[in-house]
């Protein structure tokens, strides 16, 4: 029950916007009532109650197939694999265990879903997400037995704030942002799944709002994705008025049409991220300079084996040609395998901890060949579209790495560089930058193994936050030395989407900034009103700041001093 009180609630500012409207809560639990009305009529013999069960399975399945052909590219990927979930062996012949030892259904299958939980979570991050999505398939097969709606987002016509405790990947992957006005969770942090869809989309975004959910239900809400706020039932006149101001603040950015460059003139590389030939078509017509970061990982989820050489230089090329030419370079990220992202082909299965283990470049150190298959492929497709290449590892850490990786490039005529997500990569950046031509800080990682906290953990987005100031120095302490070396040290990581905090990166050295393309208009219009003497002031206070929210307070203050305040 919300109290006056607590008409407003915090969370995590993820995507700026301001929007208003009625809540849709997502539904997460299947009604009691119906759930007790089957259960006094399931089959009772085994191969019954197996088949019925598999037939919900395959009709679960059926509804994730039919939603990835309307999908494109990452987004059908996600969906394709939710579907090889639903009807997957091992979880059929746990649900036929619990049946042969007597269970009903519903608790065979309850029981059956928790083991592989309890199993992945003990895994660690790389199946944080396979968590989430083996609930929503478990919730979405009991409701096709049940005959209650299935679970997940079933929008209404009218455009609505949508809240959820936390986000499927299969729910996110579906979604119409004609129909959502915002997006509010109450677990995830600035990089989960949850947070880098709605960025794609450009739907104000907040996470890790705590009560959300209870709070929410027939309540309309004003939701300030800068700030991280979400008001409950403000008076709706006035809510009118500052989301028209924000609309028309929001149209004014429409018109941004590039080059990046402060308002005293300073350059700065506005790029895009891409995951495949549907994103870099669309990211072509942003105004961007380029991609900083092409995910080719994301381009093969749906993947059992490797792609040959030829298929992955079609992939890319695909990728590439929208950039061919008017001065635009795309950087390809070789595969970023294992954790998070795990690719059928490339991750090595049963490891303790993914996250601190075989991933990114350190595929190549079992199997080189992977990653030379891979440049050659690049190669390839640089070739045969004329676009600029660059191309760069993931989780770096020593400078050895870097120094073969760059050979490695370099033999094929291309230019060579590195992420630095791994805080050894940032405190060695001088060392490193001698190896190769250019650096990226991939944020959303190096935050995550800067704070020892879990990027997918929902509960400690506090700590997963890009704000946290020990991330801040040793995003600094790397575009020194780039500034140094006289070479590009860009963000691509999802700090770079934060107009606040891409004024701060700007200040701190960064020399491009690597987004969604949904984000690039706001946060080119952001640095235009700032001078680069404001950026670096901003900077500083966010070094010396004791805390994420402090550090956004100190450098709000600091940015907005003469200049309007804008949509961040
Ligand atoms: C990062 O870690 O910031 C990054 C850009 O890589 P990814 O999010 O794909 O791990
Ligand atoms: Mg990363």
């Amino acid at each position: 029950m919300v109290t006056a009180s607590e008409v407003l609630l915090h969370g995590t500012p993820v995507v700026p916007g301001l929007a208003h409207g009625r809540a849709h809560v997502v539904v997460s639990e299947i009604p009691a009532e119906a759930l007790r009305a089957y259960g006094e009529t399931a089959p009772a013999d085994e191969n019954d109650a197996l088949a019925v069960y598999d037939a919900a399975a395959a009709a679960v399945a059926d509804g994730f197939r039919t939603r990835a052909a309307h999908a494109d590219g990452a987004s059908a990927g996600v969906l394709t694999a939710s579907a090889g979930l639903a009807t997957d062996r091992g979880l059929r012949s746990a649900v036929r265990k619990e049946l042969r030892a007597g269970e009903p259904l519903l608790t065979a299958i309850d029981h059956a879903v928790e083991q592989f939980v309890t199993v992945f979570t003990g895994m660690g991050g790389l199946m944080a997400e396979r968590v989430t999505d083996l609930r929503d398939i478990r919730l979405r097969i009991l409701a096709r037995l049940v005959g209650a709606p299935e679970p997940g987002v079933s929008l209404p016509d009218e455009p609505v704030v949508l809240i959820a405790g936390d986000l499927a990947p299969a729910d996110t992957s579906g979604l119409d942002p004609a129909r959502v006005l915002a997006l509010v969770t109450e677990r995830g942090g600035p990089t989960s799944h949850t947070a880098i869809i709605a960025r794609q989309l450009g739907i104000p975004c907040v996470v890790g709002v705590g009560g959300i959910v209870a709070a929410a239900a027939h309540r309309h809400l004003l939701v300030d994705g800068a700030t991280g706020t979400v008001e409950i039932d403000p008076d709706p006149a006035a809510a009118t008025v500052r989301v028209r101001a924000a609309a028309a603040e929001r149209e004014a950015l429409a018109g941004w049409s590039g080059p990046g460059r402060t308002a005293d003139g300073h350059a700065v590389s506005l790029l895009a991220n891409i995951a495949d030939a549907a994103s870099a078509a669309s990211a072509a017509a942003a105004p961007v300079a380029g991609v900083g970061l092409f995910r080719t990982e994301l381009a093969f989820l749906d993947r059992s084996t490797e792609p040959s050489v030829a298929a992955q230089t079609d992939v890319y090329a695909a990728a590439l040609a929208p950039f061919a030419g008017q001065g635009r370079h795309v950087v390809v990220r070789t595969l970023d395998a294992g954790s998070d992202k795990p690719i059928a082909f490339a991750t090595h299965p049963d490891e303790e901890n993914p996250a601190l283990g075989v991933r990114g470049l350190r595929l190549s150190f079992t199997d080189p060949a992977l990653l030379e298959r891979q440049l050659d492929a690049i190669a390839a497709a640089a070739e045969r579209t004329g676009t600029t290449t660059w191309v760069m590892a993931p989780m770096v850490a020593t400078v050895d790495e870097a120094r073969s990786f760059a050979a490695s490039v370099r033999s094929r005529g291309l230019r060579a560089g590195v992420m630095v997500e791994v805080p050894s990569a940032a405190l060695l950046a001088d060392r490193i930058l001698a190896e190769v031509d250019f650096l990226s800080l991939g944020t959303n990682d190096l935050t995550q193994y800067t704070m020892a906290a879990d990027r997918m953990a929902s509960d400690l987005a506090h700590l997963t936050d890009p704000w946290q100031p020990a991330v801040l120095h040793l995003v600094a302490l790397t575009a020194r030395a780039g500034t140094r070396a006289s070479k590009s040290v860009g963000v691509c990581g999802e700090a770079a989407a934060d107009p606040l905090l891409a004024c701060v990166l700007v200040g701190l050295g960064a020399t491009s900034l690597s987004m969604a393309p949904a984000a690039v208009r706001a946060v080119g219009a952001r640095l235009e009103a700032v001078t680069l003497q404001q950026c670096r002031e901003a900077a500083a206070a966010a070094l010396d700041a004791a805390d994420p929210a402090a550090a956004r307070e100190a450098a709000r203050t600091l940015l907005d001093a003469g200049s309007g305040p804008l949509m961040a």
